[in-house]
C-alpha cells in the first residue's frame, strides 16, 4: 500500500467514526426507558418498545464498529495496519476502503466460512 492510498484510509476511516458518533448520541437517546406517561403522538407504546429494541440493536452495532475503527487507528500508528492477522499478506486496497477495519484478506475469511 502506498502512502497516499493509506492517507485516503485514515481520512476514510475518521469521517466514518464522526459519522458513527453522531448515530450514537441519536440512538443513545433513543434506547432510553420509555415512561407509561410518555405522549408519544402517532405511535403507540408498543411500536415505541419495538422501535427502541431496533435501536438497541443498531446501536450495538455502531459501539462495535467504532471499537473496531478506533483500532485501525492505532493499527495505522503501529504499522500494522493492512496486513492479513492469520496470513500476514496485504489487504488489497479495495477490500480495505470497502471495510477499513477488516482484518483478515478475502482468501482468509473465505476459509473461515468453511
Ligand atoms: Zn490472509
Amino acid at each position: 500500500m502506498t502512502e497516499k492510498e493509506l492517507g485516503q484510509l485514515r481520512k476514510l476511516i475518521i469521517s466514518t467514526i464522526t459519522e458513527l458518533k453522531k448515530s450514537d448520541i441519536y440512538l443513545e437517546d433513543a434506547t432510553q426507558p420509555i415512561a407509561p406517561s410518555v405522549a408519544l403522538g402517532r405511535l403507540t407504546r408498543m411500536e415505541a418498545i419495538g422501535e427502541k429494541s431496533v435501536n438497541e440493536a443498531r446501536h450495538i452495532n455502531v459501539k462495535q464498529r467504532l471499537e473496531r475503527l478506533g483500532n485501525a487507528l492505532k493499527r495505522m500508528d503501529d504499522g500494522s495496519f493492512g496486513s492479513c492477522i492469520r496470513c500476514g499478506n496485504e489487504i488489497p486496497f479495495g477490500r480495505l476502503s470497502a471495510v477499513p477495519e477488516s482484518l483478515i484478506c478475502v482468501p482468509c475469511a473465505e476459509k473461515k466460512k468453511r
